[in-house]
């Protein structure tokens, strides 16, 4: 069956950087190869760099971004924790229905869509929280949070509290640094700004999150014990926890090098510019921008459809005219904004200025 290539402006997935699928059609190797697992070491300190982060246990997990959020929880969480969880989207919703499932009792702290975190609610929500959960880029509605300034005031305050953060759109699409920010543990996904197809959640969890790790967390998959044996080796050598996607992190390995060559500062430079050549197009076109001015990202913009426009159809169409995708809103926001990505190997001037031109001609 042969596909359509698609240009891929939405949430995510966007089109990977061509490295990236190289290192897919590369020769594959085994998953205890010592080929591989030099390559692997090298992913994983590739994955610290962009970071910002020393923490020893940093690595791709076997699974989408979601994983990522579930091994977060699963390792942290025992009955009866307190997590208070800064919810100002779909993200945020989900880790509060994640966190709940391992025994946590959750405190919500609910922002209004479009807004980004409010550190001051945040700290007021519980004077000693076990977790403190927080979405660095929401996806659902194209805000940043600053997570530096929530990782500071709550290491101030107390030396008690984990700082966990979702950084699935963030990672690789705009300057990270989680050791100087104080987050204790974060999860990405690969097919957003780090410009890979689905499939990898890259992991890190600090010193401190692992003294107080659970030991045997309730899924096996997750258990980060096991994960790190096999990732990190130990007397024995390395454990067989389960089968890596050598292909993947193979692919991942590609990115995360092409991302180094060209500079993260470039990368995330490239990121910005790409974004705000976007937003003045379409604020130029009459559309309002949905997500607070000052805390709009650049990988993925937030528009509010006008009053008289069908958002499916218009989606239906550039897919169809232009073979470009871009994103329905999601949950009370699905019908009236659209999300456009411009993440990865798409942060680029010609993508704006071609989604801006296919977009004109369909509102026409
Ligand atoms: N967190 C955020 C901020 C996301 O944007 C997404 C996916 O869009 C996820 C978590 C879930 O990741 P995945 O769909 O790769 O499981």
């Amino acid at each position: 069956m042969s596909v359509t290539e698609r240009i891929l402006l939405g949430p995510g997935p966007s089109n990977p950087y061509p490295e990236a699928t190289l290192g897919l059609a590369a020769p594959l190797l085994g998953h205890l190869d010592p080929e591989f697992l030099a390559l692997l070491e090298r992913t994983c300190d590739r994955l610290r760099s962009l970071w910002g982060t020393e923490n020893p246990l940093t690595l791709p997990l076997s699974g989408t971004g979601s994983l990522g959020m579930e091994t977060a929880f699963a390792n942290t969480v025992r009955d009866g924790d307190v997590v208070v969880v800064a919810v100002n989207g779909l993200f945020g919703e989900r880790m509060c229905e994640v966190a709940g499932r391992y025994g946590a009792h959750v405190i919500r702290v609910d922002h209004e869509w479009g807004r980004p975190v409010d550190v001051e609610r945040v700290l007021a929500a519980h004077p000693s929280p076990a977790i403190v959960a927080a979405v660095h880029a929401e996806t659902s509605t194209g805000v940043v949070s600053d997570i530096g300034a929530l990782g500071r005031a709550l290491r101030e305050r107390s030396d008690g509290t984990l700082l966990l953060v979702d950084c699935v759109t963030s990672l690789g699409g705009m300057p990270m640094e989680l050791d100087a920010w104080r987050v204790d543990i974060a999860y990405s996904g690969t097919q957003k700004c780090l410009g890979v197809a689905p499939g990898l959640a890259p992991f890190t969890f600090s010193e401190r999150a692992w003294e107080r790790r659970v030991q045997s967390p309730p899924v096996w998959y997750v258990d980060l014990g096991l994960l790190g044996a096999y990732v990190r080796g130990g007397p024995g050598g390395r454990a067989y926890h389960h089968t890596a996607p050598t292909a993947m992190v193979a692919s991942l390995d590609a990115a995360l090098g092409r991302i180094e060559e060209e500079g993260p500062e470039a990368v995330a430079a490239r990121h910005e510019e790409a974004g705000a050549r976007l937003r003045e197009g379409l604020t130029e076109m009459g559309l309002e921008l949905f997500a607070e001015e000052g805390h709009r990202l650049s990988q993925l913009t937030s528009v509010r459809v006008p009053e008289d426009v069908d958002s499916g159809k218009v989606r239906e169409r550039l897919l169809r005219e232009f073979g470009l995708e871009i994103g329905a809103g999601v949950g009370p926001y699905a019908a009236s904004i659209w999300r456009i990505g411009l993440m990865g190997h798409n942060a680029r001037l010609d993508r704006a200025e071609l989604v801006l031109a296919a977009l004109r001609r369909v509102l026409e």
